[in-house]
């Protein structure tokens, strides 16, 4: 390892190895294949880079993106590396094969197309190989968010060269997919190394969405610094910015790829040059953008998955001073992303409605937030973080099954076609047209819901929503799913953060 450190600092000028990617160089120097889990920013192409100008013979390295490749290419030759990729864009590949030929390239950068190939496989016999690099390497399992067939092939043509190591390197890995990559392409148990998913000056907090311009006018009253607010669609980011502005007196400013892209290059200027710029965004926003003193992360609604919850917080507090990240969500989040999960192929649903099972139980979790993200990017950490809400102030937990199933259970005899609304008169016995109407009335669900367990109806509707048990329909009705039977028949209970007593305002709440 003297030896790596040494090229670490001649070639690449880095005083020291980060996180873990010494363990990761150690590794593969010895010949041993690895899966490499680090988030965006860590450093993962170093793991090969280095090896590669150190070990015998040509480091191949699988990428799926041409774009990606070649401003790899760049920065490798930038450093004296000899680079080269070899895509359908590019036109000089004879003098690529040659090169590789006589032994004079430390990287051949291929998409993984190629592996399938057997002109390719012909190609790696010609000269010596000194390792695979598998970038983006979730893209081989259907579990992962980018499933890509190509990357299947990959595995036979490694095993060809059963002697040569494999590095596998991805940002996002939840448990089953690792175990899932790392059984496709051959990497034994411990050849895993997860590092560095910890931030511990960010501060998570989230919050039921009741009245988000208040909310995020308070976010911004308690921080003055820079901060990005992420909101779901164009129009709520311009409605966003233009109340918060009037609200705070603060520069607010919207950016999605709907702006000019004049306007949005300027805004991004002004935010990144600025100490109090907030910027309202969709996740257009954030990619490649390097301002260590954003002081607060805010998600008007869910975030796409955990992995993206992960990203888009971590832009927060990149100097290490304290910083906060804080979601609002609602029902009608949980119940629009479950509808697009009823959307997708089949193939790919089973891994997204994983990762959104995962989000819900971040959200309604009593526990420490923390803990539920570090487990799982596969970290092991304490079972309280004391910096999060929930830590720092924990929250009384309820046990509301007898509710959840009186509410399952009118959703069920209704039919399954109903709404909130709808559901909360039945139980309440609500003297309705419309529930006269539907004989909804002589159902033995009517009226079985009084007092305390009254207030409790769109909480539970809510935590339904979030955990699946109860999934929204285009036309708005609650249908059951998940685990619902389980809760119908006792065998799974319905535990929840009991909610703030709020004053009683009226319907005007469509948040349900
Ligand atoms: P990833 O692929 O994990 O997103 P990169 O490989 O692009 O990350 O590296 C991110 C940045 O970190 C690059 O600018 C790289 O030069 C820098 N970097 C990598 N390793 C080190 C190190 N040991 N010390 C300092 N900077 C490093
Ligand atoms: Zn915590």
């Amino acid at each position: 390892m003297d030896q790596a450190r040494e090229q670490l600092r001649e070639v690449f000028g880095f005083g020291d190895f980060r996180g873990r990617q010494a363990e990761v160089v150690e590794r593969v120097m010895d010949g041993c294949s690895t899966l490499g889990v680090m988030p965006t920013g860590a450093g993962k192409s170093l793991t090969y880079q280095l090896p590669a100008t150190l070990l015998h013979g040509t480091c191949i390295v699988i990428s799926p993106l041409i774009a990606l490749m070649h401003d790899q290419l760049r920065a490798a030759r930038a450093n004296g590396i000899r680079a080269a990729t070899l895509t359908s864009a590019d036109a000089d590949w004879r003098e690529t094969m040659d090169a590789f030929r006589a032994g004079a390239l430390d990287l051949l950068y291929v998409a993984p197309e190629r592996a399938s190939q057997p002109s390719f496989c012909d190609l790696l016999t010609a000269a010596p190989l000194a390792m695979f690099a598998i970038d983006e390497a979730h893209c081989v399992s259907e579990w992962g968010h980018d499933f890509r067939p190509d990357y299947r092939q990959l595995r036979p043509l490694m095993d060809r060269f059963g002697d040569v190591p494999r590095l596998a390197l991805t940002a996002t890995a939840d448990a089953h997919t690792r175990s899932d990559i790392m059984a496709q392409l051959g990497i034994p148990d411990e050849g895993l190394v997860v590092a560095g998913f910890e931030r511990p000056n960010i501060r998570y907090a989230i919050r039921h969405r009741d009245n988000p311009v208040r909310q995020l006018t308070q976010l911004m009253e308690d921080h003055p610094g820079p901060g990005i607010i992420y909101a779901p669609t164009r129009r709520k980011v311009e409605d966003l910015a233009a109340k918060l502005a009037a609200a705070t007196g603060r520069p607010v400013l919207p950016y999605h790829a709907g702006l000019e892209p004049g306007t949005r290059a300027r805004h991004q200027a002004e935010f990144v040059a600025s100490e109090e710029v907030v910027m309202v965004a969709t996740i257009a926003f954030g990619m490649g953008i390097d301002k260590p003193d954003v002081r607060f992360v805010a998600h008007a609604g869910i975030p796409k998955s955990i992995e993206a919850y992960y990203q888009e917080t971590g832009r927060a507090g990149r100097d290490g001073d304290p910083a906060q990240a804080t979601m609002l969500w609602g029902a009608e989040d949980f119940a629009r992303a479950r509808m697009r999960l009823a959307e997708m192929p089949e193939d790919r649903r089973e891994g997204d409605r994983k990762r959104l099972d995962t989000l819900a139980n971040l959200v309604e979790t009593a526990g420490c937030r923390r803990a539920i993200l570090l487990r799982h990017f596969g970290e092991d950490p304490p079972q309280t973080c004391g910096n999060c809400d929930n830590c720092l102030d924990a929250p009384e937990v309820i046990d509301a099954t007898e509710v959840a199933r009186k509410f399952l259970s009118a959703a069920y005899r209704t039919g399954q076609s109903f709404g909130f609304g709808h559901l909360q008169k039945v139980l309440t016995g609500a003297d309705d047209e419309r529930v006269l109407a539907k004989g909804h009335d002589h159902l033995t669900v009517f009226g079985i819901v009084e007092g305390e367990e009254a207030a409790l109806l769109r909480p539970v509707s809510r935590a339904l929503q979030a955990r699946g048990a109860l999934v929204a329909t285009e036309h708005g009705g609650l249908t059951l799913g998940g685990d619902a039977r389980d809760i119908l028949k006792g065998e799974a209970s319905v535990l929840m953060v009991k909610p703030p007593k709020q004053a009683r305002r009226g319907r005007k709440s469509r948040s349900g």
